[in-house]
């Protein structure tokens, strides 16, 4: 992890804490249950927002920027922009800024969003679809197809062809 993002947790761990050595006699925490619950959610909740706030942040430096033909050195024209729905183990998020641009004269075209995120094209992340796979593994096919089927979208499979 990287040290400042460290520092951040460590700063939120201490606020929590504080609030544990507030809560005298278990009144507002009951429990490890509890804290374990408070945990998973949390856990999801922050990796979902942070996914959002890096898509948001770089959607905004496409945004902000003039972006220019390699062929010409024109500036290149927008296009269209479309929007891409994309599942990671945090959930959906949706990118809404997946811009086109191109250059009337080389006829090159660019989505500048695309690398910026290390995505392609594709609607899954990557980790996403490595755990899905090493979900599957451990269980037999039929046990392991079948608690997928239950737990995952249907047009994900059809995507990883499971
Ligand atoms: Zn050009």
């Amino acid at each position: 992890m990287q040290k400042g993002i460290k520092k951040f947790e460590d700063n939120f761990i201490a606020s929590v804490r504080e609030l544990f050595d507030r809560d005298v006699a278990s009144y507002k925490f009951d429990g490890l249950l509890e804290i374990e619950d408070l945990a998973t959610e949390l856990t999801q909740s922050i990796g979902h927002r942070l996914i959002e706030e890096f898509v948001d942040s770089k959607s905004k430096e496409v945004k902000e920027n003039n972006f220019h033909c390699k062929c010409c050195g024109g500036k290149l024209k927008k296009h269209r922009k479309s929007e891409l729905e994309y599942r990671t183990t945090f959930g959906e998020i949706n990118i809404d800024y997946d811009v086109y641009l191109y250059c009337d004269k080389c006829k090159q075209s660019i989505r500048p969003l695309q690398p910026l995120l290390g995505i392609k094209r594709e609607k899954i992340s990557f980790k996403l679809q490595k755990t899905i796979v090493d979900f599957g593994v451990d269980e037999s096919g039929q046990k392991s197809s079948e608690k997928i089927k239950h737990i995952i979208h249907k047009s994900i499979l059809i995507e990883l062809k499971l």
